[in-house]
């Protein structure tokens, strides 16, 4: 009988981590998530949530500690979590730099440090870290996250060539403009602006990043590593 394969999701407690925790669950993984809140869309004993900070290197670190003790084998890592913190950069405050940056990146280095060890080991592992297609054209009022966003990329490929030798694969989903909380903010007259950018002329679902990453996670992306696959309707072609 083959072993159950294990996941880890950062910040799925709704919007695009939650879609990718219900597409790797449909796929018979059992998975661990960490967010500040409990999610309430998925209720099975095959999720597991651990309460975390993000944006505390202890918290994360103890979290780590703890999926590592209950699952033992990590198969799959999804670094999901993130926040915006948007101003223009002649009036962003230290502590919206500091903020993005820590959620957005500094924990995905945490989390790619602890589980690359214990994938390298095993010989197996398929990392996905999420950035946004802001990481690769830049927004104006977004210096900070697309700083941290365009950081996932760069540091994913050198991941990648790090891990390639113990199987371990690193890639990256850049989502386009998804309809979450994180979009919900914007005025209807501003999403109707940004979906005429978008060549297949509406925004994106959530479960048409999570399909992409559940794709990523799986052995039919065997030879697939070092990528950045944009799940944004064409925005960034
Ligand atoms: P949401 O705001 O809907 O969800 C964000 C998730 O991140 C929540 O589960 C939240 O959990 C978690 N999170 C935020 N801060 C922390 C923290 N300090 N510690 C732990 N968890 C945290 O956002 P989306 O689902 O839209 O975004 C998910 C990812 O996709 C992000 O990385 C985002 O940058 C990226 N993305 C989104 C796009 C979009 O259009 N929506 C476009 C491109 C990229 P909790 O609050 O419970 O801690």
């Amino acid at each position: 009988m083959s072993e159950r394969m294990h996941a880890l999701v950062t910040g799925g407690s709704r919007g695009i981590g939650l879609a990718i925790i219900k597409a790797l669950l449909a796929d018979g993984y059992e998975v661990w998530y960490l967010s500040r809140s409990r999610g309430e869309g998925a209720d099975t004993q095959d999720l597991h949530h651990i309460v975390c900070d993000m944006a505390d290197r202890s918290s994360v670190e103890a979290a780590l500690e703890q999926v590592i003790a209950e699952a033992k084998t990590v198969d799959v890592l999804v670094n999901n979590a993130g926040i915006t913190r948007d101003g223009l950069i002649m009036r962003m405050k230290d502590d919206a730099w500091d903020d993005v940056l820590a959620v957005n990146l500094t924990s995905v280095f945490l989390t790619c440090r602890r589980l690359s060890r214990l994938m390298a080991g095993s010989r197996k592992g398929s990392i996905i870290n999420i950035s946004s297609v802001v990481g690769l054209m830049g927004n104006g009022g977004q210096t900070n996250y697309a700083a941290s966003k365009a950081g996932i990329i760069g540091f994913s490929k050198s991941l990648a060539r790090e891990l390639a030798s113990r199987s371990v694969r690193v890639n990256v989903v850049a989502p386009g403009f998804i309809d979450t909380s994180m979009t919900e903010v914007l005025s209807d007259a501003l999403k109707e602006q940004l979906a005429k950018q978008i060549p297949l002329g509406r925004i994106g679902d959530a479960d048409e990043v999570a399909q992409a990453v559940a794709f990523l996670a799986s052995e039919k992306a065997s030879y697939i590593t070092g990528q950045v696959l944009a799940v944004d309707g064409g925005m960034a072609m």
